[in-house]
């Protein structure tokens, strides 16, 4: 019976066509951007009068007439601690005061609102303080339009001014990355204004037919399957990544691009992935906070467009076991308003070593807090997938390749007489030996690596299909900014020590500046020496080498969480202005209490599978076992029937035995959850899920 259920629903997938996208008639880049409202597109389509108005607006908080054409609602979005994106739908007509309606959009409405926060997780920090939370623009992100509704990227903070999302704490970490990247630029070149952080994503991503992911509950409730063995062909003839694409899947991939165009996403690639089914979608990088807006809305495009064409999109990091998992590769770098700063060395000695500064400073930042951006990437979903020998392990390092770990070494080792000759411009040749063709093939050589150097950026690559970019965006360039912070402090304090210094004056041709930067980077390449690994990180002896370096090696996904409260990460957080301790403990309550519920809810729906489905599919099949053997007694003499029953029998017995198994491992992991389910502690509560063996899997 479930068989037949089975075949019917896989010969519906096959029957389906695919469905016919009309492509816009304008060419992409005329459409790019046509459901974004920025200032080009108000200017081209408002009247001058109300352009200015909007311009008022977001320059002044004045307040605006809606004269939007099509447009009748708007929301406030935003990306509380949950998965997701959450939005407050408001239509623009108001009482007029008089009986009647008026549309109108005020400045108001657009700056501020108040969305009822009770219902999203804060961590306990609302019971403490107010109640209420409000909702207020974002004018870095532009405002966009699906459907009839305007759109308004926006942070979300508690009325005591702490933050209940993803996006406030994310802009004070561009922020403070800015400053002290900007300063730092400033040895090597006083013109620059401005650092921007850039992220440029790939999101990997299933999709499976509606009919077949409705006949699985565990998919649909958690996710992920539950229970149910290999197929018998997967991966393993490797014939999946970058074959032709499907065509029902095809027309999915450019009707979700086309959307996502309009959208102002810059989506650029599509091609299969490692498992079949498996996909993925990569825009051209952007500035790190509108990348992450671009994201999740992305992520939320793809599943509607996903049901239009009869498909579920997967986001789960692992939704099968057996195959290959998804990821969301982070592909970060700083740039400054004059160029590119991770890029491969350039021509001058003062560009290689500005080059060395930030990738070093970068080292130091993700050395010192490796734990934390662990933690930073650690969900209970993603814990399925690192580690299981296709996504980096659960031990952060770093990448760097032959060419630049060769580098760091001469700089860290050569004599410095060599590094430095009195011809150079600043008194500075710096014998780094040119470095033409960088990383060419690094690429590929490293798919290990957590955090890789690819040329021009790294790779953060442990963070999960299903995250905000925005948690991992937040440690790490909050990371890197302490990190430059702390050089710059140090290089400051040598640079008056050796001004003072005869051998180290103008005049004879050395700069005190490069002397100091040279001494202070020669440091921190040994400090930071351990995060280094450019082996194979599936190995154990580099779990057991990483243990040995001091680097974090913990597995639990509840106790990695930890990290975000040791004392170095509130001091970084607190001194850069990201996050006080209060935000950190807060938003710990809701990763424990998260965590703690997706195991619940896995845990319940296994129970109910059990019980509900596999037992009684088991006993039918067990009945229609015991009328064969009757009728065979019935017919057949008692030696033959019972010769020809024995198989039979066999299996009717166990049958019995398992469903008794199922039964008796059942009744365990109800009796676990509720010895878990009575600790009040959120932390202790989510170990107790991680370490009690009969509820994680
Ligand atoms: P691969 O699969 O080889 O990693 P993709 O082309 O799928 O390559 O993705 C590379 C991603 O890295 C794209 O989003 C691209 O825009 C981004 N990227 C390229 N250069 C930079 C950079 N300097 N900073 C940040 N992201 C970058
Ligand atoms: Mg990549």
């Amino acid at each position: 019976m479930a068989n037949d259920l089975r075949f019917q629903v896989v010969g519906e997938a096959f029957k389906k066509k695919p469905l016919d996208v009309k492509a816009p008639s304008e060419r992409p880049c005329e459409y790019f951007g046509k459901h974004v409202f920025n200032r080009e597109k108000m200017y081209k389509y408002l009247p001058k009068d109300v352009y200015d108005k909007m311009v008022d607006v977001i320059d002044n908080g004045a307040r605006l007439d809606r004269q939007v054409a099509d447009v009748t609602h708007y929301t406030h979005w935003f990306q509380p601690l949950t998965e997701g994106t959450a939005e407050k739908h408001d239509s623009f007509i108001e009482h007029d005061g008089k009986g009647g309606m008026i549309e109108e959009f005020s400045g108001k409405l657009l700056v501020q609102q108040e969305p009822d926060a009770s219902s999203f997780p804060s961590g306990g920090i609302r019971s403490t303080f107010e109640a209420r939370g409000y909702s207020a623009w974002d004018p870095t992100s532009p405002v966009f339009i699906i459907d009839d509704t305007l759109i308004i990227p926006t942070v979300f903070i508690s009325y005591s001014g702490e933050s209940l999302d993803y996006k406030a704490p994310l802009l004070r970490a561009l922020k403070a990355v800015n400053v002290a990247a900007t300063e730092v630029c400033h040895y090597f070149d006083p013109a620059v204004k401005k650092v921007t952080s850039n992220l440029g994503w790939e999101q990997e991503y299933f999709l499976v037919d509606e009919g077949l992911y409705a006949a699985r509950p565990d998919l649909l409730l958690t996710g992920r399957t539950l229970m149910g063995h290999d197929s018998a062909k997967n991966q393993q003839m490797d014939d999946h990544y970058f074959g032709s694409i499907p065509e029902r899947v095809a027309a999915f991939m450019r009707d979700l691009e086309i959307q996502a165009l309009m959208l102002g996403i810059p989506v650029k690639t599509r091609h299969n992935e490692v498992a079949p089914n498996q996909f993925e979608v990569a825009p051209i990088f952007e500035d790190t906070n509108l990348a992450v807006d671009h994201n999740m809305l992305l992520m939320s495009l793809m599943k509607r467009v996903a049901r239009k064409h009869g498909f579920r999109a997967l986001l789960h990091e692992k939704p099968f076991a057996g195959i290959n998992g998804s990821g969301k590769h982070n592909n970060w770098s700083l740039s400054t308003d004059t160029g590119v700063l991770l890029h491969a060395p350039g021509k001058t000695a003062e560009q290689n070593l500005r080059f060395a500064t930030f990738i070093v400073e970068t080292l130091m930042g993700v050395y010192k807090h490796n734990g934390l951006l662990k933690a930073s990437i650690m969900s209970a979903t993603n814990a399925h997938r690192l580690g299981a020998n296709e996504a980096p392990p659960a031990i952060i390092s770093s990448f760097l390749g032959k060419q630049l770990s060769e580098l760091l070494d001469h700089i860290e080792k050569a004599d410095k007489e060599d590094l430095f000759s009195m011809d150079g411009k600043q008194g500075m040749k710096l014998d780094i030996p040119e470095i033409p063709e960088l990383l060419i093939d690094n690429t590929d050589r490293n798919r290990t690596s957590p955090f890789a150097f690819t040329g021009n950026r790294f790779e953060f690559r442990a963070v999960g299909s299903e995250a905000n970019c925005a948690s991992a965006m937040i440690t790490l360039n909050s990371a890197v900014a302490e990190a430059l912070a702390s050089f710059k402090k140090r290089v400051d304090e040598k640079i008056s020590e050796y001004s003072e210094k005869s051998e180290y004056s103008e005049s004879s041709g050395h700069s005190p500046v490069y002397h100091a930067i040279i001494d202070v980077l020669r440091e921190d390449i040994k400090t930071c020496k351990p995060i280094r690994f450019d082996g194979n990180g599936y190995s154990d002896e580099w779990k057991a080498e990483a243990a040995r370096r001091g680097l974090d090696t913990e597995t639990s996904c509840p106790v990695i969480f930890e990290r975000y409260l040791d004392k170095e990460s509130i001091q970084m957080f607190e001194s850069l202005g990201v996050m006080t301790k209060k935000e950190l403990e807060a938003r710990n309550e809701v990763k424990w209490e998260t965590y703690t519920k997706k195991i619940q809810i896995e845990a319940r729906v296994l129970g109910d599978l059990s019980m509900n489905h596999i037992i009684p599919v088991a006993t039918s099949y067990q009945s229609q076992l015991l009328r064969n053997v009757e009728r065979m007694s019935s017919v057949f003499s008692k030696d033959k029937a019972n010769q020809l029953n024995a198989r039979n029998l066999k299996l009717i017995e166990e049958i019995a035995e398992r469903t008794a198994t199922i039964e008796t491992l059942v009744e365990e992991l109800v009796e676990a959850r509720k010895v878990a389910n009575k600790i009040a502690d959120e932390h202790q509560k989510a170990i107790a899920y991680h370490d009690t063996d009969s509820l994680s899997d």
